[in-house]
This record gives structure tokens, sequence and C-alpha cells, in this order.
């Protein structure tokens, strides 16, 4: 509960005319582009009761902690500019104002000449400011009945109030609101068992490190001392931050070495990084981009209605059901690219429409791939998701040397799919199909699509991760210095399943990998390079602690009656994604977006819009700001129906 305590500051106490009042908890993206909505809403048509909306971040009011403008400039973004948006609509020539403004990469180049253009991979400080100036934007087109506050502190409770809500704060300030947003973004959870494990070995042995996962640039590295060998767990996009971080960071630069290759050039100041993960390999790079910021791409096997009809005939199996519709769709971009290049776009249409009239009803791999031979082009890998995501899988290395010399033939392999480009590259284009359907699975999957069994083992552990890895990558340029790193012994990774464990006779951690002779390590420190997932019972935040131990938000359980997987995804409604309590009812007044909802939705990592279209994420951000301001009338909350599954 909230103290009343002694007279706090109160903001929007009762009395003062009245105003309807909005609390956005969280200015990450997903805050601001409700906001923006909210604006665009509002300009649109000015209400006649006035309209206070309070922005709360713990971190910096404006872009949040993920993208706060005080961070170095070597974490950047992995996202090309020119596809980055948080304004609804396109800028019109008029001055920016919400539902109108410039796209990251236009904005890029309106305040730095050195803007390398809509192609270019952003700095994240950059996006921060571009998120503050587009903050700045919505409170400069507000009408004259709505002002904007902002207050930088953590909310810290959220009760019920008479007919609305007050927010408790770190610093002492009250807010009182009739509606809340809850888009709070990225988790701190508590360490697993493993991580603390590792984490207590660390405490009792001074000079040993243990950092727990985090975005890099909120990670104490400042603490890893030059020289040290330090384990790094994962080799996702958080891997690619701590190398830049511990070596760009240290004062070492990266130099042409010729052909294409980088050599790194040591400071000295830099440790020794020793990684490793499941699959053995780095995140594998993204390709250099070939397409507009408002390409779109349109399925043809793998479609929204296809899927819509699975789901009307019950529960979905991802394996079974869905992913040979979408490994077809992949090997239709697959081969008309290859057939394109080879002979013209002519040729590579007919084949697609061949390809798409045999796949008829179901996954067709082998007619994909026999018909393009008899278009000719039958010296291409096949395409297998799994293959692809486990380059290393079943094999098995002599010692450290034969590894490395695997692995820099895989890289290799992949720069040269990179380089050939996201429409030029079949493999690059295949496996952009992945993000391009994105919107497709999640029709198959949110709001319990899948059998339980499928949610948790088929989506949860494998397809999430297998997809991260084959088309989330960083720029390719990160992939090159991954190279020249382990070139020059400042870089070593282990190999695959690899194991970070402890010695006590030695007092240090120990790091291998059992598929590697001789690769057993001896190291100062491990870092958890991996992004805490969202995990509601694991939340060490004071706001998301109590309001899941006052039963406001629950985890979501996927159930069929006879299995169940409880996710640890807060329970929300369709949209505009109200939570539903313990009780089963949902709560009309607070509204959940973004990472918090994890599992009851999937892929909610995303962190802007896209120019030229309206994706998922401004459609939640402009359903959450249109049911907001359905209160602004009346001030009054109203009844809304729990959505599917059950809410523990
Ligand atoms: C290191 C990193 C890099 C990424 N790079 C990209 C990328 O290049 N492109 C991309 O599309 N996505 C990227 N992502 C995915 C990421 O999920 C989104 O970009 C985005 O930040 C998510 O936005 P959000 O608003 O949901 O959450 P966040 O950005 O996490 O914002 C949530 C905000 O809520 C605040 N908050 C939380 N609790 C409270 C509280 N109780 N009181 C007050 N404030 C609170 C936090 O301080 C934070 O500022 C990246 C993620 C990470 C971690």
């Amino acid at each position: 509960m909230i103290d009343e305590g002694p007279a706090p500051e109160e903001v929007g106490a009762r009395g003062d005319a009245d105003p309807y009042r909005v609390a956005v908890v969280g200015s990450g993206p997903r805050g601001i582009a409700v906001l923006e909505r909210l604006a665009a809403r509002l300009a649109a048509r000015p209400p006649a009761r006035p309209v206070e909306l309070h922005v709360l971040d713990a971190v910096e009011v404006g872009c949040g902690r993920i993208w706060r403008t005080d961070q170095p400039s070597w974490f950047m973004m992995n996202t090309v500019a020119g596809e980055v948006t948080m304004f609804s609509g396109p800028a019109d020539g008029r001055r920016a104002r919400p539902g109108h403004g410039p796209t990251l990469a236009q904005w890029w180049a309106s305040v730095d000449p050195d803007c390398p253009g809509p192609d270019g991979y952003a700095p994240r400080a950059l996006y921060g400011r571009y998120l503050r100036f587009v903050l700045d934007t919505v409170e400069a087109g507000l009408p004259a009945s709505v002002a904007l506050h902002r207050l930088r502190t953590e909310v810290v409770d959220l009760v019920p109030d008479h007919d609305g809500y007050l927010l408790a704060t770190a610093g002492g300030t009250r807010v009182r609101a009739d509606r809340v947003l809850l888009a709070t973004g990225h988790p701190r959870p508590r360490l697993d068992t493993e991580q603390q494990r590792l984490a207590d070995f660390a405490a009792t042995r001074p000079g040993l490190r243990y950092l727990r996962g985090d975005s890099a640039s909120d990670m104490p590295l400042g603490e890893i001392q030059p020289g040290e060998t330090v384990g790094v767990v994962g080799l996702g996009l958080s891997f690619y931050d701590v190398m830049v971080a511990l070596t760009i960071g240290r004062g070492g630069r990266f130099e042409p070495a010729g052909e294409g290759r980088l050599r790194f050039v040591p400071s000295g100041e830099e440790p020794v990084l020793v990684a490793g993960s499941r699959a053995g390999v780095p995140i594998l790079a993204r390709g250099r981009n070939q397409k507009t910021a408002t390409h779109t791409y349109t399925p043809r096997v793998f479609t929204t209605d296809r899927v819509r009809e699975l789901r009307r005939a019950g529960r979905i199996d991802l394996r079974a059901d869905l992913i040979g519709l979408l490994e077809t769709e992949m090997r239709l971009v697959y081969y008309a690219t290859a057939l394109r290049l080879r002979f013209g776009a002519e040729v590579a249409e007919r084949f697609t429409e061949q390809a798409v009239a045999a796949a008829g009803d179901g996954p067709a791999r082998d007619t994909t791939a026999r018909l393009a031979a008899a278009f000719g082009v039958d010296d291409l890998p096949e395409l297998d998701l799994h293959e692809w995501s486990r380059p290393l899988e079943g094999r098995w290395f002599a010692d450290p040397e034969l590894f490395h010399a695997e692995l820099l033939d895989l890289i290799d392999a992949d720069l040269r799919d990179a380089e050939a480009g996201t429409v030029d590259g079949p493999r690059k284009a295949a496996c952009d199909v992945l993000r391009d359907t994105r919107q497709v699975l999640r029709e198959a999957v949110d709001f319990a699509g899948l059998t339980p069994a499928s949610h948790r083992f088929d989506l949860v552990e494998w397809f999430t991760p297998l997809a991260s890895f084959l088309a989330a990558g960083p720029p390719l340029v990160r992939l090159r210095q991954v190279r020249a790193l382990i070139e020059c012994g400042v870089l070593r990774v282990l190999g695959p399943s690899v194991r970070f464990g402890t010695d006590p006779a030695a007092g240090r951690f120990a790091a291998w990998s059992p598929r590697v002779g001789g690769s057993r390590v001896l190291l100062d420190g491990v870092l958890d390079a991996r992004i805490p997932q969202q995990c509601l019972w694991r939340d060490t935040a004071e706001l998301t602690r109590r309001l899941h131990a006052r039963g406001l938000l629950t985890s979501f359980v996927n159930t069929d009656g006879g299995t169940a997987f409880d996710t640890g995804g807060a329970a929300v409604t369709q949209a505009p994604y109200h939570p539903v309590g313990t009780d089963g009812q949902a709560d009309p007044g607070i509204y959940v977006l973004g990472i918090p909802t994890e599992h009851t939705r999937w892929f909610t990592q995303v962190g802007s819009g896209r120019p030229g279209r309206w994706t998922a994420f401004t459609r939640d951000a402009d359903a959450i700001a249109e049911d907001v301001l359905s209160g602004v009338a009346s001030g009054t909350r109203h009844q809304t129906p729990a959505g599917a599954g059950e809410a523990r």
C-alpha cells in the first residue's frame, strides 16, 4: 500500500479544475509512441476539458534507459536509420508535429553533416536524442488545453484511488491519474540458480568478478582490468556490445588490412575475452541493406489467411504446422534471388508462380528445390532452418586451433553472404523473410495460439533464438571485428555447448567446450552478455513486485486443460492491452505494453515504428491512445472482458 506519510508533494491533487490525467510509466520507445499518438489525436480534436500527460522515467525522460543520451558512441543500433521512425506519419514539408515528422535518418541528416544516410547505423545515444526530439515535438504540438509534465523518478507503487489511481514514486512525489500506461520495458530479474552460484563464488574471492547480464552500457565494464581473462556468456547482440566496449572502448582500434579485412591494434588496456554459447558461433551479420525504407514483403505461402485458417481449426503446433510453410516461403526467395541474378527477373517470377502453385496446401521442400534446379539453379546449399542456425551441430574438434580454423571459415562465408546484400544475396534475402513475416507469426502464436508444449519448447526455446541468430544480427563490420580480434588473440571463442563453472582449487572460474579438446580455460571473471528475459516472478523492480504480489499483474498461463505453460509474461487482454488480474478481470484504466507482455504476445522487443506503414508497434500505441482518450468525456473507468488464456 502507499504509505500516506507526512505530506508528500502531490501532482494533480483533486480540486484543481479536475483535469483528465494520464500517467505514462516508462519513456522508452513504447511510452513515446503512445504519447505521439495521444498528441496526434488530441491535436486533431482538442478536448474541452483540460488534460494532463505525466511522463515518468527512472533514468532519462524522453528516451529511457536503453537509449540514454550519455552512453558511449560505440554502442550502436542494429536497425538501419532509414527503417526507424517514431512519428506515425511522414514529414510533409511543414514543421514536425504529432502525426508528421522525420524518420531517424532524415532527422540525423538534419543535425549532422557526417550522417551516413538511410543505410547507416546510428549510435544508440543519437537515437536517444531523436526520441527526445520526438517528445519535445509532441509537447510543442499539444493543444492549449493539454499540458505535459516530465518527472525523472522511479514509480514504486500504483493503487486504485477514488475513480482513478495514485502512483507513488521513489522521490516521494505522488501522481494521480485516470489512466496509467505501464511501458516499463527491459526487466532486471533476480539471478537464476546457475548465475547465483557463479555470483556467490566471485563474492567470496577477492579479485574475481561476476557481472550480471544487462544492457552493456549499464554494466560496470570498467571493473575489468587490462590483461584479465574474462569469460563472456553468450554470443548474441550483447556480446558484440561488450566486445566493442572492451576493445575500442579501451583505446584499441581497427584498421584496414586489405581484402575487406580488419586488423586490431591493441592499446594494451584490453582484457582477453573467452566467449561461448550453445551454438558456438557469434550471431550472424545482417546483410548489407539494399531495401528502401518503405519496402514491404507480401508472403505467398506463409500468409496471414493460412495462419488464421489453422488457428480456427484449433491450437497450432509450431514445428508440425508452421515451420514447413515458413521454410517454403524462405525457399521461394532464396531460389528466386539466385535465378534473378543469373537469368533475369522474368525467369525468377515464372519460377515463383510455379513454385507457389506447386506448394499448394502444404510445405513442399523438395518441389521448390527441384523446380529451382529445373530452372537452372541446382548448386545452392539446401535451406534448412535448424541446420543454418546450428552450423556446428554434431561436430567435434581435436583442439582449439582446428575449431578456430572452422569458425573463421564460417565467419568468412557469412561475411560474403552479408556483403552480397539483402536483395541480391540469396541467403540473406531468404533470412530477411524471418523479419518480414514476424507479423504473420504473431497472428499464429499471440494469446495462446500454440499448444502449451509447442509454445514453450518450439517457440520460446527453439525458434526465437534461431530467428535472432539468422535475422537479427549486428552490422557486418562487427563480424569483421570479431575476425580481427580472434586473429590477434584478444578474443577466443571456445566452441559449441560451452559450460561456465568454478574451479575452487584454483580459486578461479573455468570455461570449456565439451566438443573441443583442450579448450578448458581458467578465468578471472565471468560476464553474462545476454539480455535478461521477461519473468514476472523474478523481476526485482519494486513496482512490478508489488503489482504482482497484489494480483494486478499475473503471469500468462498457456493451458489446454491438460498441460500448462506458465510463461512469466504479464497477462493482458487483446488491444488495448489491459492487465488481467488474479480474479480473471481486466483493469480497464491500466494498459501494459511491450516487453512485460512477452509470451502473451510474441516479439515485443521492438524499438520503433517503420516509415511508410503502420506496423504493430504503431497500431498498438494508437489503440491505447484511442482508449485512453475515450475517458476524457466521462473520466470513468469501464469494464473490459479478460483475454484468452488463464492468468495466475
Ligand atoms: C542493448 C539493446 C539494444 C537494442 N537495439 C535495438 C535496435 O537497434 N533496434 C530495435 O528495434 N530494437 C532494439 N532493442 C530492442 C528493445 O527492446 C527496444 O529497442 C526498446 O528499447 C524497447 O522499448 P520499451 O519502451 O518497450 O522499453 P525500454 O526501452 O526498456 O524503456 C522502458 C523505460 O521504462 C523505465 N521504467 C521502468 N520501470 C520504471 C518505473 N517503475 N518507474 C519509472 N520508469 C520506469 C525505464 O527506465 C526505461 O527507460 C535493443 C534492446 C537492447 C536491450
